[in-house]
């Protein structure tokens, strides 16, 4: 058993779904960790209060400026008294505070800066936000050192736990034949393409497995989620477009496999539960007993694996497209996903429309190399205008 060290974390994101786990993982392993900071958006400041006050953190910061004196009220009436940040700047600062490992449970492209704050700190980052990575690919594997990003995505935590099954030293990527990416195909699986011209934001947001924020959600019901965990899996892992299958698993208990040259595959299984993601990224290497519930092996299980329906599906094609392309193109497909999520919510534009739009707005994209941050940003920014004027008067 790896030796248990007191480990400081500083939480972004705190008040959303993977950072309220995040604590509770935190607080279910007494003399694991120490909390030192967490930001948030600012729309929750009183539990954004509790949580300072039950961690005893240093610093708190919330990107909305205007929710600072609501926020230096609640901490008050929770007797605590840490330094308070505001604004995109504040949030960066707590990302650069000192601590051990930066946990980004932040939502969508807003999560680069801190992403990139926390990598040239030196903290180990447990990057929950897939998005920095994807858009900032380039910007993100220059900083990166080997090991410092560990995944909070149950997909690619299972495919590092099956990479590290190929011994202590790592694995050697010659003798991997392919990652197997699992997708639980959404509320909408099976369905043919017709047969989804009329989903409303309420049925896409019942997942059948997973309980997840919103946006996640309806990325997973348009399978734009999986296309952005392919673009991960490649950037984390560096395998080809090629070497990465995706393979409709409903169940979601295996997460992903790994595939080696001999014709073994090692699969990682366990209930549908973020807290064992966030865990081991967390405790690496040490393993937190009791962090999420088993497989009951008492009783029966089916699991079952089909292919994925690009037809009815196309996101992950055209992610892989857009992957292989590289530069801009993921920060366009993201941002583009982004603002037409946006739409479909509002009831602006229906749901078939979403990727269809997405599409359209990659194509029409120049992409070039996203050698800075603002070059990632200004493509951000374009795609979310172009999406603006497309789906301007698109409802239904
Ligand atoms: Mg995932």
């Amino acid at each position: 058993m790896h030796e248990q060290t007191l480990r400081s974390v500083v939480v972004l994101g705190s008040t959303g779904s993977i950072g309220t786990q995040a604590l509770d993982v935190i607080a279910a392993d007494p003399g694991g960790f120490t909390v030192s900071g967490l930001a948030a958006g600012g729309g929750k400041v009183d539990l954004l209060a509790r949580q300072a006050a039950e961690f005893g953190v240093e610093a708190v910061a919330v990107a909305d400026a205007s929710a600072v004196p609501a926020l230096k009220e609640a901490l008050a009436a929770h007797g605590a008294h840490p330094t308070v940040l505001a604004g995109h700047e504040g949030v960066a600062e707590v990302a650069a505070w000192p601590c051990d490992t930066v946990l980004n449970g932040i939502t969508g492209a807003l999560g680069l800066t801190s992403t990139l704050v926390a990598l040239e700190s030196g903290r180990t980052l447990a990057l929950a936000n897939k998005e920095s990575l994807i858009i900032g690919g380039p910007l993100v594997k220059r900083l990166a050192k080997p090991g410092q990003i560990l995944p909070v995505d149950s997909e690619h935590s299972a495919l590092q736990q099956c990479l590290w099954a190929a011994g202590p030293d790592g694995y050697d990527p010659a003798e991997v034949k392919q990652l197997v990416v699992t997708a639980s195909g959404g509320p909408f699986r099976g369905m043919k393409r017709a047969e989804m011209a009329d989903v409303t934001p309420a049925m896409a947001l019942a997942h059948p497995t997973w309980s997840m924020g919103p946006a996640i959600t309806i990325n997973s019901a348009t399978l734009v989620n999986k296309g952005l965990e392919v673009i991960e899996a490649h950037l984390l892992f560096d395998l080809g477009f090629d070497r990465i299958e995706v393979v409709v698993h409903p169940q979601s208990i295996i997460h992903s496999m790994v595939e080696y040259v001999d014709g073994s595959t090692i699969a990682q299984a366990s209930p549908p539960d973020m807290r064992l993601p966030i865990a081991l990224a967390l405790g690496h290497p040490r393993r937190i007993p009791g962090a999420a519930r088993p497989i009951d092996w008492t009783k029966a299980h089916t699991w079952t694996f089909e292919p994925l329906d690009d037809e009815a599906f196309p996101a992950v094609a055209l992610a892989r497209h857009v992957g292989g392309a590289g530069g801009t193109a993921p920060a366009v497909y993201n941002a583009a996903n982004e603002a037409c999520l946006d739409a479909f919510m509002r009831g602006d534009l229906p749901f078939l429309a979403i990727v269809d739009t997405v599409a359209q707005i990659v194509e029409e994209h120049d992409v070039t190399p996203a050698g800075s941050v603002d070059e990632v940003l200004a493509a951000d920014s374009w795609a979310r205008a172009r999406a603006a004027e497309l789906t301007t008067g698109q409802s239904r």
